[in-house]
């Protein structure tokens, strides 16, 4: 994809500052100073998001996911992460080339990294009943 900005990262046209690098996936720095450690993760073939990746894309993200959270809590004195996706427009997501946001955590970092909802405007039975899948 010629004007995406990761697909530009991932061919050097555009530097990042790398945290972990492997055949399929890359993780760098998040340039957004919105919060202290925060690491993005992509796929290097391009593709916009969860909906539209295929398996295996989605296996070799979320190996590198787990590979960098073990890293940030055995070597960097976290004790967790956040896991954070936007999959379309629609859910926030502003750069189409799927990304998955790695916030490390501190015990009582003070850090509100869940968003707070207003409450549901139907009853959950009713939601429950169209969404439910034939399966279960
Ligand atoms: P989202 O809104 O979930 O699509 O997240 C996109 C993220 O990409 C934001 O957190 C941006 O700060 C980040 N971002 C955009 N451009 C760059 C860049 N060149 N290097 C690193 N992070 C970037
Ligand atoms: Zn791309």
């Amino acid at each position: 994809m010629e004007e995406c900005i990761f697909c530009k990262i991932v061919s050097g046209e555009v530097s990042s500052m790398k945290v972990y690098e492997d055949e399929y996936t890359l993780a760098f720095m998040d340039i957004a100073g919105d919060v202290d450690g925060h690491i993005l993760v992509i796929p290097k073939e391009h593709c916009k998001n969860i909906l539209d990746c295929n398996y295996h894309v989605l296996n070799d993200i979320m190996n590198t996911v787990k590979k960098i959270a073990e890293h940030l809590v055995e070597n960097c004195r976290y004790d967790g992460v956040n896991i954070l996706n936007a999959s379309d427009e629609s859910a926030g997501q502003s750069v189409p080339h799927f990304h998955i946001h790695i916030i490390p955590r501190r015990n009582n970092d003070g850090i509100d990294a869940w968003p707070v909802f207003e409450g549901a405007n139907c009853e959950i039975e009713e939601i429950y009943r169209k969404i439910k899948m034939d399966e279960c």
